[in-house]
């Protein structure tokens, strides 16, 4: 038995390098080696800590029966106290130590939570933070139920793992979430949609192919181009082949390896955009959902994510039922990802599910309460799921693929990874594998921001070696927009106020009467630029500010301009009258400065600086009143105004 010294496990070393290896070949002949024993060190208990695991204490040892040569007292929470090394005391075995698995360590590592890995690759990229890694392959049994030894949960970051196993495994009582049957209908695409058809979930129609006759049967039955795909250890891309026609049917199986390799066929879908949705199941069955997002992808693999996707309300409601929907027919606690296609008309098709942490999922780092990878270890172990919800209004990730091979992959890597540097709100995710390939996943990035339109901005001055300054220096939140330059004089003065309280904004003029479709496409494009707030001036007929509420889900800010004729009244009575369901704050005529304050006021709600600076502005206002009271006390009312 060989103890690990914690500062072993900070230095950063590798922790399979600290035993002594047993090298064995399993029945398949790969080389395994299997780091001997485990021993953990439990600390003192801390009163807070052990109040939060009262609610959890049950479902935490339950999930302790493990085959776990650590013995069960040294992994369980001793009886009188409380587990207090980290949030939970239940070993996590990872099956696979790729990129995912790297990421959950991470997560892991912040609550103290203990993940080892297997991978057949020493250096794969959650060797370095693993608890321990263990070299050996994750599609072979003696390796795995080795592994399950050492662990009180068993889960997965990638789905192709020896699914008998985890089966025979879970007989035996050990716990693996999500379940063995979830796994094994999930690696096989063309059981998974079986699987989903059958519990009423809409997707492409499909049909298994054995043999040219019956790939053209489906030619003729789905139509062309015709989606070919195989069925089993298929990822970015690798597994699918487009036919356009009948001719390339054979070609297009020969490029996926032939019949035997079990191939099935996919109508094609007309989809307008590929949305995602990560789902988490707790050990209680608890389920929530995070934000829908748009996923963009290139030669078949993800490229982009934005999150949120830019659809309606009622299509993020619809993917997220037929999300949560397909979850729901699978078993076992965890983070699972839903891959779905939105078709022209509003339906949403599902493409498929994996079991696992997905990369769909991984902008929620930075912009969620709660990221998909702590969210897959609460879930596992048995502690409440965490909030899934955004805390930041707009989320951009951009995977980086290898664009070439070896070094001179790295330097146009880290060419990107400088530029990402400089980009306020970038984050740089590195996956430190030990080779560039052309397309690999070797790292990604996550831009957050105020806006989708500003993020967007930030992401093209990123790729484009721009200046962020040339692209986002002028990122108006407020857009100060009249019907012509005659109201101006009036006008200016809620710029001026935007000016003393720092608030980016633009001037345009757009003519609800001379220039509808200029006015059409401002405020159809307004949010989407960053724009949070318009101001509208308008005089006579005054039809500009609510035009343009009824454009934009933004709040708009009417401004009465006083004409040459009736006083103003027509123009305030025109702003102020809108009928039910389009809402414009109106202020009094000719006071644009009102406006300008109200809309600091609103942006204020979530921006605590700007709320602080108004409050000090209302101070100066206050104190300027009382100044000049106190002045005509003292000084007299004929001397004040002579003064
Ligand atoms: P992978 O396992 O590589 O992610 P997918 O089955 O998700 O494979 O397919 C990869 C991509 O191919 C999808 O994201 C989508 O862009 C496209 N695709 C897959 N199935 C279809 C289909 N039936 N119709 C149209 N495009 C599809
Ligand atoms: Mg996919």
């Amino acid at each position: 038995m060989v103890q690990i010294h914690p500062s072993a496990l900070s230095s950063g070393h590798r922790l399979s390098s600290y035993f002594a290896p047993s090298h064995s070949t399993s029945s398949s002949g790969t080389r395994i080696s299997i780091a001997r024993s485990l021993v953990l060190k439990m600390e003192q208990p801390v009163d807070g800590v052990k109040k939060l695991f009262a609610s959890h204490s049950a479902k935490a040892s339950s999930s302790l029966v493990c085959q776990s040569s650590l013995g069960a007292q040294e992994v369980s929470p001793r009886k009188d106290e409380w587990p207090v090394h980290g949030l939970s005391e239940t070993v996590v075995g990872v099956l696979g130590g790729g990129q995912l698995g790297r990421m959950l360590c991470q997560a892991a590592s912040q609550m103290a939570i203990k993940v080892i890995t297997l991978d057949p690759l020493e250096h794969c990229p959650a060797s370095a933070i693993a608890h321990n890694h263990v070299v050996g392959s994750f599609s072979d049994n003696v390796a795995i139920e080795e592994f399950a030894k050492r662990c009180g949960i068993l889960t997965v970051e990638i789905e192709h793992v020896d699914a008998d196993t985890l089966e025979k495994l879970e007989q035996r009582g050990v716990d693996c979430e999500p379940k063995a049957s979830t796994i094994r209908i999930i690696q096989d695409k063309y059981s998974q949609k079986v699987h989903f058809s059958r519990h009423g979930i809409p997707l492409p129609e499909f049909m298994q192919i054995d043999d040219l006759e019956s790939a053209n049967r489906a030619g003729e039955l789905f139509g062309y181009p015709l989606m070919i795909k195989s069925k089993r250890l298929a990822y970015d891309g690798r597994g699918n082949a487009v036919a356009k026609s009948p001719e390339v049917l054979s070609s297009a199986v020969t490029a996926l390896g032939g019949y035997e390799r079990g191939l099935y066929v996919e109508k094609w879908a007309p989809f307008i955009k590929e949305l995602a949705v990560i789902v988490a199941r707790g050990r209680d069955g608890s389920i929530l959902c995070y934000p829908v997002v748009e996923t963009i992808h290139k030669d078949n693999i993800c490229h982009i994510v934005k999150a949120p996707a830019d659809v309606p309300w009622k299509v993020r409601k619809l993917a997220t039922e037929v999300a949560r929907e397909a979850v729901s027919s699978l078993e076992g606690a965890g983070v699972f990802a839903v891959e779905l296609f939105l078709t022209e008309d509003g339906q949403i098709l599902l493409n498929e599910v994996a079991p696992r942490p997905h990369n769909s999922g991984h902008h929620t780092i930075e912009s969620c309460y709660t990221s998909q990878f702590e969210q897959h270890l609460r879930a596992v172990v048995g502690l409440p799921l965490g909030d899934p919800s955004m805390k930041t209004p707009a989320a951009i990730m951009y995977n980086m693929l290898g664009e070439d091979e070896g070094e001179r992959g790295f330097q146009l890597a880290h060419q990107l990874i400088r530029r990402a540097l400089s980009i306020p709100g970038a984050a740089v995710h590195w996956y430190d594998k030990p080779e560039m390939r052309k397309q690999r996943k070797m790292g990604h990035i996550t831009i957050i921001g105020p806006s989708m339109g500003i993020v967007e901005a930030r992401l093209n001055a990123m790729l484009t070696e721009e200046s962020l300054e040339s692209q986002t220096a002028v990122q108006p939140r407020v857009g100060i927009i009249m019907g012509s330059d005659s109201d101006l004089p009036v006008m200016k003065e809620a710029a001026k106020i935007l000016n003393m309280f720092n608030v980016p904004y633009e001037v345009r003029i757009v003519s609800a009467h001379r220039t509808p479709d200029v006015m059409f496409k401002y405020a159809k494009s307004a949010s989407e630029r960053g724009v949070q707030i318009i101001i509208a001036g308008a005089g006579g007929a005054a039809h500009l500010p609510g035009m343009i509420a009824s454009l934009t889900p933004l709040p708009v800010i009417g401004v009465p301009v006083r004409a040459s004729v009736m006083d103003g009244l027509d123009s305030l009575l025109s702003i102020v009258q809108m009928p039910r369901g389009v809402p414009v704050a109106t202020v009094a005529v000719n006071n644009a400065t009102n406006a300008g304050l109200l809309a600091v006021r609103m942006l204020g709600v979530a921006d605590v600086d700007l709320q602080a600076r108004m409050s000090q502005y209302q101070e100066g206002t206050r104190d300027e009143v009382v100044a000049k009271a106190e002045k005509l006390e003292q000084v007299g009312w004929e001397s004040y105004s002579n003064s």
